[in-house]
């Protein structure tokens, strides 16, 4: 899941990592803590139809192997992971559902980067503006517009534009769109409380009125220097077949303004005009180290007329890939006392008292066992444990005396962690009807939750996200299937609220289907843990006995709905595919 998924705070109460935060600082050198975690290899076994425990494991083993480097779309290491996953769905005999035959489909992702040929000029002033000192031009940043990100990342090209002073942006009377039309109009930032230019504006004025401008140039955020930010290469998610609104905004200083204006700004009536510009602003695209893909397969119904609809069921094979070297133990025990959220909380700075804690227990940590530097992060909860259930399902229903009367449509969706990427391509190039899917069973973080993780929900815990926001029915479905185990779980719905600060209804891939009015159910074992997005995020810490447990049960779900003799009832109403989704 994206990131920041904020809630109350954590009870640990139970695991000697717990021990660890609650206890008087004492010298742990005597007593060396173990710390939780199975063996950090697995010998794999060659895997079952049933769903088992030791499949789960072996599977998790491989998919978050260091050797697939943490699985980041676009790198090598993704390409590895969906290798995997394509060698055990073609021995299983699942249908190809991607690109021409293949179980794969390719988004278009690449690595988009600011052109350094790009070139701007003042009409009749001489020498040219430079780039990465007189302006700089802002790149798409953060999510899509419809997941609340910023519209940017257009260029401009063009000769003697003319140009209009737009003011200051968030002022009571500003330029009226239809006058910028065409026009290079120039805005000066909005005072942020320190009373200095708030660089951030994208983050709270969208500009996206002024759509139909040539360009928007602020003034005010990089008078004191370009950050580094802005040369940085970066993912770029651009479907050419389905343009998102795109905003052209550069960064100016106020001397280049004033250059354009002739005169202080100050001294300008919204409207003003300035110099014509010339020029050719742009970003260039590299290709990623290999193609981003999705994986996808299909195992056909048995119902001759069901057969063809589709219970759809999802995960994510990415995760975001190799970081900075770090003890991978003082990770853990870091968290532990300062960390309960893994990266869901801000990084950390320990009192004294807690770097001493940290100290002794890494101490004792390293007497069990010898430090080990680690940089990739593994993602086998997030979202290793979904993708290897998914297949663990795959094998369960093609071995099945009886298939679903429905066909089950597998997508593992890669560039969930860049920005839903894989998700959002795939529902907007479905490879069979959209219309023919009539549910999406979503699932991201199946693996943890148990006591040692103390999940607010207590053990027996189940994250459900959006199980009735399309359709009632689904919702109680859900619920019935669960009321039939012989182990129920305990739905935590407390992210599901309207309105709930976490948006995490729009925060994960089923929100791509669900905006085209496709009922979805979402499920995650645990609200966090202290390995989230971290290096220690590994199958050693899985709790495999709860993730087989959740895995029968999206299971038994799967079936339930794939068999119903109607399609879920959609009895709320569909958002718009393209609005901005707010819980
Ligand atoms: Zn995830």
């Amino acid at each position: 899941m994206l990131t920041s998924f904020a809630r109350i705070s954590l009870a640990i109460s139970v695991s000697p990592l717990a021990l660890l935060a609650q206890a008087e600082p004492a010298p742990f050198s005597d007593a060396p803590v173990a710390l939780p975690g199975i063996a950090r290899t697995h010998t794999p076994l060659p895997t079952s139809p049933a769903i088992t425990e030791e499949d789960l494991k072996t599977r998790l083993y491989i998919v978050a192997d260091d050797s697939m480097e943490g699985r980041e779309a676009g790198t090598r290491g993704g390409a590895r992971a969906n290798a995997y996953l394509v060698r055990e769905l073609t021995r299983l005999g699942l249908t190809p559902a991607g690109d021409n035959g293949t179980f794969l489909q390719t988004i278009p992702l690449s690595i988009r980067a600011p052109d350094t040929t790009s070139t701007l000029r003042i009409d009749g002033v001489a020498g040219a503006a430079r780039q990465f000192r007189d302006w700089v031009l802002v790149p798409r940043i953060g999510l899509q517009t419809f997941l609340g990100g910023q519209p940017y990342g257009g260029s401009f090209a063009g000769t003697s534009v003319p140009t209009v002073f737009g003011g200051r942006i968030g002022a009571s009377a500003p330029l009226s769109p239809e006058d910028a039309r065409g026009r290079v109009v120039v805005f000066v930032a909005p005072t942020g409380g320190n009373g200095r230019p708030a660089i951030a504006f994208w983050q709270r004025d969208n500009l996206l009125a002024y759509r139909d401008a040539a360009a928007v140039l602020v003034v005010g955020g990089i008078d004191a220097g370009v950050p580094a930010f802005f040369r940085y290469p970066r993912d770029s998610y651009d479907d050419r077949t389905r343009p998102a609104p795109t905003l052209t905004v550069l960064l100016g200083t106020r001397a280049l303004a004033e250059s354009i204006f002739g005169r202080p700004l100050d001294a300008l009536a919204v409207g003003a005009s300035g110099r014509s510009l010339s020029g050719r602003v742009g970003f260039v695209d590299q290709p990623t180290e290999a193609p981003a893909q999705n994986v996808v397969a299909i195992l056909p119904g048995s119902d001759p007329a069901l057969r063809r609809e589709y219970v759809a069921v999802g995960s994510h094979i990415d995760h975001v890939g190799i970081g900075a070297a770090l003890d991978h133990d003082s990770v853990r025990v870091a968290n532990v006392i300062a960390r309960p959220r893994g990266a869901d909380d801000p990084p950390p700075t320990l009192t004294e008292v807690q770097r001493a804690r940290v100290a002794a227990a890494l101490d004792s940590v390293h007497h069990a066992r010898p430090a080990r530097v680690d940089s990739i992060a593994n993602g086998a909860d997030d979202d290793g444990s979904g993708a290897v259930i998914a297949l663990e399902l795959a094998e369960s229903f093609a071995n099945a005396p009886a298939r679903p009367k429905r066909s089950l449509l597998f997508v593992w969706h890669t560039a969930e962690e860049k920005g839903l990427y894989g998700a959002q391509y795939y529902s907007d190039h479905p490879t069979v009807p959209r219309d023919s899917i009539v549910a999406q069973v979503n699932m991201d973080q199946m693996g943890r939750g148990g006591v040692e993780d103390a999940p607010p929900g207590g053990p027996d815990a189940l994250v459900v996200i959006g199980a009735r926001r399309l359709s009632t029915e689904l919702g109680d479905l859900a619920e019935s299937v669960n009321a039939r185990s012989t182990t129920p779980f305990h739905f935590d719905y407390s992210f599901d609220k309207d309105g709930d600060p976490t948006n995490a209804y729009c925060r994960s891939d089923h929100y791509m289907y669900a905006r085209f009015g496709i009922p979805v159910v979402f499920f995650s074992a645990a609200a966090w843990h202290i390995d989230y997005h971290m290096v220690s995020d590994e199958a050693q810490y899985i709790d495999y006995p709860r993730m087989a447990r959740i895995a029968t049960y999206v299971a038994d779900l799967t079936r339930a709905i794939a068999d119903l003799d109607h399609r879920p009832v959609v009895d709320k109403p569909k958002p718009d595919p393209d609005g901005t989704c707010r819980q």
